[in-house]
Formats: structure tokens, sequence, C-alpha cells
């Protein structure tokens, strides 16, 4: 038996071994909350010191990123990876750059990634890297120079059977080819499963791009099959406007419901009409404009300038929200709106983009809500699908890869709620993600 106090001692000294790092408290702390009737049923855990393990990632990188401007002026970032944990496969996550990036970023998002690949139900660890340099306003050749500085560290550490990193915010395929170009220069290898998220013409996998987004919405249908509910008719806020919330929009249109708001760091737009997914990637993928350009060339739609989305629910009644841009974007402010405003299903498209106190009121009022451990594991579900391609030198195409994605998330769908059930909580995806995740990396590191 766990005795009463051994998760709270254990997050004590999470909190104090790691100081400051409140995204990675955060984190932590959310799975903890989960785990006390796990420990009750599973003693060799605490025995194993499982909880203590999980809590300290394998191997942390940090680096010198010494990268030269259009003016030849040297410029300095900060790297890391953080490669967390190997028990179910090679480390496997993102690599994130934005100037908010620190330490704790990247163990929260790290610490999340354990989970999230778990539920998967594919082989791989979880690891999460990136920088604090911004790609905003660089010139394609400053991004270029800063990516060829950044692999000429990491490649050291990285590699299909080691760590296999990817894309996340400010990551793309553009950055995702200077970097696959310079691990391939230095070490000589064609070595195509080293990163996900490639070009289709080198190696990438068809819906990758698609997949985040695809399988959030795939995720929230099967939320809301359960209450006899489909999109059909439905109105949605998302939130965000990078990949992710693109391709949820894009998704929540074919299967019938109509998205009336998205947004960037500048404010958002509400389009009463439903988002125009074609100007929307035109003005942020191909011009790489804020969105105010999208408001100037679409009649109808206006721009709330600094706003958050959630804030159309006080005006438009609501009946999903996808949280797709980033962390802590949703509070309870948000959250009451959306709960007035009719709100049934709520699936994080982003990694934690709702605060615990917003996940609190959502869950308390009944809403169908989807932690993005679950929700948005498309993702990187389809990278393990590019591995797989990679690994048998081959590649599929868009209906069977999509196919493969709907399948997963409904795994995934299944596991969070059988689990969720089987511990007395039906229809708590946060208790049945937690679970299900932990359980499959716990029985792992025991092994
Ligand atoms: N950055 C994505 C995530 O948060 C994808 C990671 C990957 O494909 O490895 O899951």
């Amino acid at each position: 038996m766990a005795e009463n106090g051994t998760i709270a001692d254990i997050f004590q000294s999470v909190l104090v071994r790691n100081p400051g790092e409140t995204e990675f408290h955060q984190a932590v702390g959310e799975v903890f909350e989960s785990l006390d009737r796990v420990l009750d049923k599973h003693p060799e855990y605490v025995e194993a010191s499982i909880l203590e393990r999980v809590c300290e990632p394998e191997r942390q990188i940090i680096f010198r990123v010494p990268w030269v401007d259009d003016r030849g002026r040297v410029q300095i970032n900060r790297g890391f990876r953080v490669q967390f944990n190997s028990a179910l496969g090679p480390y496997k996550g993102g690599l994130r750059f934005h100037p908010s990036v620190l330490l704790g970023t990247v163990k929260f998002l790290g610490f999340e990634q354990i989970f999230k690949n778990a539920l998967t139900g594919m082989p791989i660890g979880g690891g999460k890297g990136g920088s604090d340099f911004d790609p905003k306003g660089k010139s394609d050749a400053e991004v270029m120079r800063f990516c060829q500085s950044f692999m000429t560290e990491l490649h050291r550490h990285i590699g299909e059977y080691t760590d296999v990193p990817a894309g996340d915010i400010g990551v793309g395929r553009r950055e995702i080819g200077y970097l696959f170009g310079q691990y391939k220069r230095i070490t000589n290898r064609y070595e195509s499963g080293v990163l996900t998220g490639k070009g289709i013409t080198w190696g990438g996998s068809l819906m990758r791009t698609e997949a985040t987004g695809y399988g959030a919405v795939y995720f929230t249908q099967h939320m809301l099959e359960t209450r006899g509910m489909s999109f059909d008719g439905l109105d949605v806020l998302v939130s965000g406007s990078g990949n992710v919330a693109i391709y949820s929009i894009e998704k929540v249109h074919a299967l019938g419901g109509k998205v009336v708001g998205a947004s960037d760091s500048s404010g958002s737009v509400y389009d009463p009409a439903g988002i125009d997914v074609e100007l929307l990637r035109d003005v942020k993928e191909q011009r790489r404009a804020r969105i105010d350009q999208y408001v100037a060339e679409r009649p109808g739609a206006t721009f709330l300038p600094g706003e958050r989305v959630w804030q159309i629910a006080r005006e438009h009644r609501v009946s999903v929200a996808l949280p797709s841009a980033t962390q802590n974007e949703l509070d309870d402010a948000d959250a009451k709106l959306l709960i007035d405003a009719g709100v049934v299903a709520v699936a994080e498209g982003a990694n934690m983009p709702t605060t615990p106190a917003a996940t609190a009121l959502f869950r308390q009022a009944g809403v169908l809500f989807g932690p993005g451990k679950a929700a948005n594991a498309g993702g990187v579900a389809t990278s393990a699908l590019e591995m797989q391609q990679n690994a048998s030198r081959d590649s599929w195409g868009a209906e069977y890869t999509d196919a493969r994605l709907a399948e997963i998330m409904q795994g995934i769908h299944e596991r969070c709620a059988e689990t969720a059930d089987e511990y007395g909580a039906p229809g708590d995806y946060v208790l049945g993600a937690n679970i299900a995740g932990f359980l499959r990396v716990a029985d792992a590191m025991l092994a």
C-alpha cells in the first residue's frame, strides 16, 4: 500500500529539486493527481520508486548555439534536449523554437510526451527539445544558419535508435529540412528515421502535417459520440492559427461543424460565416503575416486586437472549444465564459493549454474534456508511422495513413474511457489518460 502522503512527499521533492520550473511543476502535479488509486493497487511501483524515477529525466543537454545574422553579427541562443524516458522506445518528441523557451518549458513538454507517447500504444519513449531562438522576423538564411548550428551540437545526441526529434511551435517542415541536411552532412548517413516531419520527397509521411489537428478532431468526435452527438451543425472555437489549428478547422468543416474563431499572438478573428481555411493558411503559412490580414480580405469577419478567441463566446454560442495555440491559454474566466455559452466538449490540441483551475471547472460542469496527452497524440503517432515507413524504406498512401491515424485515435479514446471506468470515474478522460499512459510506462520501467 502507498503510505498516506507519499505522493505529496514526492511532489514536494520535485518542487524543491526543480526550483522555478512552474510549468514542469504544473505538468507533474496534473499527472500525480490521478495516481493515488494506481499506487493503492500497485505497491510494486512504490517499492521500485517509479514515481521518483519518472520525474527525473534520464539525460538533459543544454548547449550554446552561435549563429551569424544577416548583418554579419554573431548571435547566441540556448539549445536544449531533454531525454526524459526511454522505457518504451527511443526518446521521441518535438523541438520548440520560441523566445519563451526555458529548461522548465522543455521539461514540462518532455514529461507530457512520455505519457502521450505511451497512450498511442507505439514503441516510443518521451523527450523534447528546443531553443529560445525566435524565428519571427528572421530571414530564411538566418533560420537556416541557426538550424545548422543547432544541429552541429545536437547530432551527437540523437539517432534513429536513440532519440528522434520533430517539430513543435516554431519548427515546421522548413526547419526540419535545414536540420536534416546538416545531420546528413555531418554524419555522412542518410538516416531518414532520425527526424520526423520531413518533406514527402525526402522521407516524410503523408498526413504528418495534418495529423495533430485531424487527430484532435477524431478524438473529439469519439467523445461526442458517447453523448449521441456529432460535429454536424455545431459551432466551434479554435485558438491559434498554426499547423494544429488549421487542420483542426479543416476537419471540423469536413464533418459538418463550423469554426467561428481563430487567433494568433496579436489577437483573434471572429468569422460568423465560418473560417475560410484557404485564406487563413495563405496568410499564416505562405505570407507568414499577422492574422489581421485575414480580416482585411474577408468580408463579415472582425478582428479583436489582443483578445483571446474565447471572448467570442460572449456573443456567440459554441458547443466545442479546441485550444490549439500554447500552454495556459485558457484560464478559469475563459472556462466560465465557455460553459455559459453552452460548450459540450473541449479538447486540447496544444500541450497543457488549459490551466488547472479551468480544467477543474470543465470537469465539474460535466463538459467532455480531452486532455492534450490523449487529444493531440495524433501528431506524434503519425511521426511513429513515419519512422515505420523509414525503417521499411517504404512510403504509404494518404488514405491508408489517415486510416491508421483514425484507428490510433479511436484506440486512445477507448484506452482512456475504459481506464476511467475501471478506476471508478466514467467519462473522466483526464484520469483515464493519466492512468493508462502511466501504467504502460511504469510496467516497462519495472520490467
Ligand atoms: N510536437 C508534437 C507533440 O507535442 C509532435 C512530436 C513528434 O512528432 O515527435 O506531440
